[in-house]
């Protein structure tokens, strides 16, 4: 034997790799050296709401046969999904309800995908946008997941290699801009030919997903399918991305936090809020039956605009003012006149009505007021973090605005960084810290989606789960 082949380096290395050889013979069955992996092919069919058209009636049960398998694709047999709000006018094809006043047109092109050759109400769409499951099959050049594990579908894609992934803003992946009507894939066929497409590449609202893995989180938990649909919702990540990560601004022990609107982004901002330390919790929402929720999962005060009225941005400045602003007593200064001082952080979560709801109703249906008091609340060199659809343009205090020191931040899932967070918050669900059941008020089969969808519209229920 040559003596030098026995302490070489590279020879330690071939070695290595000739005592694995039995794992790349059994590799070479599924890869093969040269050409395209095979695609995995199911033929499975399976029942999926699909949207088409226009108005009430336009998404319907109906069953689909998948497409084979490849590439990036993971194939996910749901288990839970829940029901976003933002998909009201999509999933019940209901009309945005008429304003008194006339409001300016929409700024085009802000966020939305660029108009395509193809319309996307032509196309037979599940609707969804996330949801968790059990991987059943991947295609072959999928490496973050395996079959069989369970992962959240993250309404936010995550690619890592972007410019804005590795600049620290994963929210704003890449990905994320390619989820027009020309940019989706077909994933199966309806019994006459249609092709069936996903809102997002994702869906949700079916028994299976077919998400590429950007889109895709492992995650490790045996917790039930409600609660793990609820944590890994994209209303739960939005709620804690915005409290519960460094992704756009960090809660320290004892700081001050607003929450405004408390549906299921602002009641998870809520307990994010309570688990990151903040001491004062101020959530607001019009809705009774919310505020008890809020009050439920750790705010320790809670205000209903309609009561407070033009008198809410100063409420929650007092409630926020520290014993003393005297002048080297090391107090919170309110700064000028402002009477108190106004949140460390506010996260602004009510949103614009998309139809008009069943219970007590919010000052502004634009959803453009919540966000103007939301930033008057915020303390002087304070941060708030915006997560809220609104009709129309925002306008506010000019001089605030130019030299409050208040830092706006804006962006997906309240700035979480899916894989670096969605683990993180199933670990908050597991170790009893992120209450998910409370959220969780209309949990349904997939059959009764349409029922749980219009509670949601109606916002007489906080969040809707459909379990597959
Ligand atoms: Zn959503
Ligand atoms: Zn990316």
């Amino acid at each position: 034997m040559d003596k030098k082949r026995t302490i070489s380096r590279r020879n330690l290395l071939r070695d290595s790799a000739a005592a694995a050889a039995g794992g790349a013979a059994l590799l070479a069955q599924v890869r093969p050296a040269s050409g395209q992996a095979p695609a995995v092919v199911t033929g499975q069919r399976f029942k999926a709401w699909i949207s088409r058209g226009t108005g009430p009636g336009r998404t319907t049960l109906k069953e689909a046969t998948l497409r084979p398998i490849t590439g990036r694709q993971v194939l996910v047999r749901t288990e839970a999904t829940n029901l976003c709000y933002t998909l009201v006018p999509a999933v019940l094809g209901l009309p945005l309800p008429a304003l008194g006043t006339p409001q300016p047109p929409p700024v085009a092109g802000a966020l939305a995908a660029p108009p395509g050759t193809r319309r996307i109400n032509d196309m037979a769409v599940i609707q969804g946008h996330g949801g968790v499951g059990i991987v059943e099959a991947v295609g072959p050049e999928v490496r973050r997941v395996q079959v069989g594990d369970r992962v959240c579908v993250s309404g936010t894609p995550h690619c890592g290699a972007c410019y804005r992934c590795l600049r620290g803003r994963s929210d704003m992946c890449q990905f994320l801009s390619a989820i027009g009507a020309d940019d989706l894939v077909a994933i199966g066929d309806l019994a006459d030919g249609t092709p069936v497409y996903q809102n997002s590449h994702i869906g949700g609202l079916a028994e299976y997903m077919v998400p590429p893995e950007e889109w895709v989180v492992p995650i490790f938990t045996t917790k039930p399918a409600a609660e793990v649909g609820m944590v890994c919702g994209c209303t739960s990540i939005a709620g804690l991305g915005a409290t519960a990560t460094h992704g756009l601004t960090a809660i320290e022990p004892a700081m001050s936090v607003a929450v405004v609107g408390c549906g299921p982004i602002g009641l998870s901002a809520v307990q994010g809020a309570r688990i990151s330390g903040a001491t004062t919790i101020i959530a607001i929402d019009p809705v009774r039956a919310r505020r008890e929720v809020a009050l439920a999962v750790g705010a320790t005060h809670v205000l209903d605009p309609n009561a407070e009225g033009d008198g809410l941005v100063d409420k929650v400045r007092s409630l926020t003012t520290w014993p003393t602003d005297r002048l080297w007593a090391g107090g919170r200064n309110p700064g000028g006149r402002r009477p108190g001082s106004g949140a460390d952080l506010v996260v602004e979560a009510a949103g614009l009505d998309a139809v008009t709801p069943r219970v007590e109703r919010g000052p502004d249906p634009t959803g453009i007021l919540a966000m103007q008091q939301a930033y008057r609340m915020t303390a002087l060199g304070g941060h708030i973090v915006t997560t809220g659809l609104v009709r129309g343009d925002i306008s506010l205090p000019g001089n605030l605005f130019s030299f409050g020191g208040i830092t706006h931040h804006s962006g997906q899932a309240g700035g979480c960084s899916p894989m670096r967070d969605i683990p993180r918050f199933v670990e908050l669900l597991e170790k009893g810290q992120f209450d998910a059941r409370t959220l969780a008020t209309a949990v349904v089969p997939l059959e009764r989606l349409l029922e749980a969808y219009e509670a949601v519209a109606y916002r007489t229920t906080i969040t809707g789960i459909m379990t597959a």
